[in-house]
């Protein structure tokens, strides 16, 4: 692998088209940013619909290549567990580019890099068992069966939170079945993509079977969508993104799959253990400093237990280490963003307006040596409302509102009264309250005294303005697969049709 940490330092990037590194025809390279300084330290190639067209004719060729289209699933395996391997073998070389780039800490990445060969494994294990069906027919010497067949060239658009996991999602069971590929990676966290593209072509994989356009959204991003010879759309990222980039495809008939924003509740009884249930908090909110679809926001706890709740968890937010995302001992790092700051900083000052009040941490971190960065301090809202902003929009930031309510029924209210319906947890001791709330609660998951807890052999996904389809599990093969009834007649006759044969 080429692409590393040294050799990305003060270089320019260019786009992956038919397995060749190209330079964009626009000849222009716009900046990407280190979140502990805000300096720029690549620069990456802004790719025009030009780029866009020429990448997805590649992945269309490529589909259509005997070289990939007649390679037998197993075959198809074998390459994705060399894929594996090699991620194993650069997985920390992956780590600290994701860190330089979008301020995740460095043990979290590593720990997320060296996990992420399991995922191509699991998936390499499908590519020979999407299997059809034979359907019996009210008719003799007839065979009717489904086929399963890959889609054809799918676009994918990624964020920057974790860029590599959450494509390793969709991108592993595509290439399973035998898809084609166009990534755009987020123009703020761009390069372990291109890294990750060197490896797929090291693995073996045809050329032009995965490109990557890099760019703005409003550029390459825009471009992606409005093709027409995309069979599908991923997209992550913001509700607001997401519904136009649904727009574009649905003029040319492409379907999408969508993994939108959240605004997760987290419910806690008064039965649980109150520092095994801060620290899912803890975990739910404040992991990666916010920047997660699933974070659980809006915290409810039921009112008897409110007081020492918040105490506790105010004194665990208090011991959290904002810090440089290299240093071993830090907690939180710093935003992807700087307009990530601005965004979390203007929330939280006007729900102090709104009437919450901040018990722990609301604003930049003092420290001098985080004064370049884009830091916020984990942040504690108590005496917070659902109709308060930032108890209504999604932050992706480390920003938790705490609430109380009294009954179950109030709680589920409470928890549902959102446009979301990503991710949700509950803490209880009552297997006959968890299930109620399993049942009523509208979120694509359900988390029972835990958080956070992903799989990638579980399928996820959200409910409401949180988007639809799902990732993970066997269900992802279907979702990126398409079917084809086919009927055999082995009667070894053709009826006349116009002498209708009443039974
Ligand atoms: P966006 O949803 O705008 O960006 C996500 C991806 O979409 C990026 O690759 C972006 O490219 C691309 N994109 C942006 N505009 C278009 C477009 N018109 N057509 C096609 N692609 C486009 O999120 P932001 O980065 O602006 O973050 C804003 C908010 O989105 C966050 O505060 C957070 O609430 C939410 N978000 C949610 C994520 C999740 O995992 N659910 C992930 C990231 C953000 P580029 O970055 O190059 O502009």
């Amino acid at each position: 692998m080429k692409t590393t940490v040294k050799s990305l330092e003060g270089s320019r990037q260019n786009i992956i088209i038919d397995g060749r590194f190209v330079k964009p025809n626009s000849g222009q390279y716009i900046p990407s940013y280190d979140p502990t300084t805000g300096e720029s330290w690549y620069e990456l190639a802004e790719a025009d619909s030009s780029d866009v067209d020429a990448a997805v004719g590649a992945a269309r060729a490529a589909f259509r290549n005997p070289a990939w289209r007649r390679m037998t699933q197993t075959d198809r395996g074998k390459l994705m567990r060399r894929l594996a391997d090699l991620v194993l073998e650069h997985a920390d070389e992956l780590a600290l580019i994701e860190t330089r780039d979008n301020g995740k800490l460095i043990k979290e990445m590593r720990a997320q890099m060296r996990a992420m060969p399991d995922s191509y494994i699991y998936f390499a294990g499908m590519a020979d068992k999407l299997q059809g069906e034979t359907i019996p027919v009210n008719k003799l010497d007839m065979m009717n069966f489904n086929l399963r067949e890959p889609i054809g060239v799918v676009g994918m658009i990624t964020p920057w939170n974790s860029p590599l996991m959450l494509l390793t999602g969709t991108l592993a069971p595509c290439l399973a079945i035998g898809n084609t590929v166009v990534i755009k990676p987020s123009e703020h966290a761009t390069a372990s993509t291109l890294a990750l593209a060197e490896l797929i072509a090291e693995a073996g994989f045809p050329a032009g079977v995965v490109n990557v356009v890099t760019g703005t959204g409003r550029s390459a991003g825009e471009a992606l969508t409005r093709h027409r010879d995309i069979s599908k759309i991923v997209f992550t990222g913001s509700t607001d993104t997401g519904r136009r980039i649904a727009g574009n495809a649905a003029a040319n008939l492409v379907p999408c799959q969508m993994e939108l924003g959240g605004k997760s509740p987290h419910v806690i009884f008064s039965d649980v253990d109150i520092d095994h249930a801060v620290n899912g908090v803890v975990a739910g909110v404040f992991a990666a400093a916010g920047q997660t679809c699933v974070a659980g926001s809006r915290c409810f706890v039921e009112a008897s237990v409110y007081d020492r709740f918040i105490e506790a968890l105010v004194a665990r937010t208090n011991r959290i280490k904002v810090g440089h995302p290299m240093a071993d001992d830090t907690d939180i790092g710093p935003l992807a963003l700087a307009a990530q700051v601005s965004k979390v900083e203007s929330y939280v000052s006007s729900g102090v307006k709104e009437g919450a009040r901040i018990a722990a941490g609301g604003k930049r971190p003092p420290a001098e040596d985080l004064a370049r960065g884009w830091y916020f301090e984990p942040t504690v809202m108590i005496e917070a409302q659902n109709d308060m902003g930032f108890m209504r929009d999604e932050l992706f930031g480390p920003v938790v509102g705490v609430m109380p309510f009294v009954s179950e029924e109030e709680m589920i209210t409470l928890a549902n009264d959102t446009r979301y319906g990503l991710a949700s947890g509950i803490w209880t001791q009552n297997i006959d309250r968890a299930m109620r709330f399993a049942n009523r609660i509208d979120a694509g998951t359900v988390w029972i005294n835990t958080y956070r807890s992903a799989a990638y052999m579980s399928a996820n996904g959200g409910f409401k303005e949180s988007g639809y389809g799902r990732r993970g599990g066997f269900e992802v093969m279907r979702e990126f697969s398409r079917l084809k009834n086919v009927v055999i007649d082995y009667s070894g006759t053709m009826q006349d049709p116009f002498v209708i044969r009443l039974r």
